[in-house]
């Protein structure tokens, strides 16, 4: 399958991790930017898919990433597809985009006016648990240092309090 493509998008190497989804032109708030494709499977796939992507992280951040999205209560969907754009574009604590489903399909979405040239990023709202293994180098004033969903700031920040 041919990588998606869009109008809005320029795929380059990136600061933050390896490559990175850049603005090829202005994009005004809530465009839909590019969808996340990749490949439908059932929850108790993704379940073992997630296992052994924990086991690998733990040896090796780097290959530590999950492209795996809830679609919805049945299926979700594993972007890790060469055909998927979409993956190229890094977390971020101070994002400008976010995902969101319509009618089963996950659309990336500009969460505010975005300047051409400038870097995309939205949070993976990876759950606190796992955090250590996801340290995140996004380089935003927000930076919490690891790629955890916003909602579980709070706990992350007990977790680094302990210390
Ligand atoms: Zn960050």
């Amino acid at each position: 399958m041919e990588p998606t493509k869009s109008e809005y998008i320029n795929v380059k190497n990136s600061k933050i991790h390896n490559k990175g989804i850049f603005a090829a032109k202005d994009i005004p708030k809530g465009a839909k930017i590019i969808e996340y494709v990749g490949e439908k499977i059932t929850k108790k796939e993704s379940e073992k898919r997630c296992d052994i992507v924990l086991e690998q992280s733990q040896k090796n951040p780097e290959l530590g990433a999950v492209y795996i999205f809830e679609l919805n209560k049945r299926y979700d969907i594993d972007g890790n597809v060469s055909y998927n754009t979409a993956k190229y574009i890094n977390h971020s604590c101070e994002p400008n985009c976010e995902a969101e489903i319509e009618d089963n399909h996950i659309w990336i979405k500009s969460l505010r006016d975005i300047n051409q040239g400038e870097e995309l990023g939205y949070n993976y709202g990876y759950c606190v648990d796992d955090y250590k293994n996801h340290p995140c180098r996004c380089g935003s004033s927000r930076c919490v240092g690891y790629i955890v969903d916003e909602d579980e700031w709070p706990k992350l920040k007990k977790e680094l309090e302990k210390k």
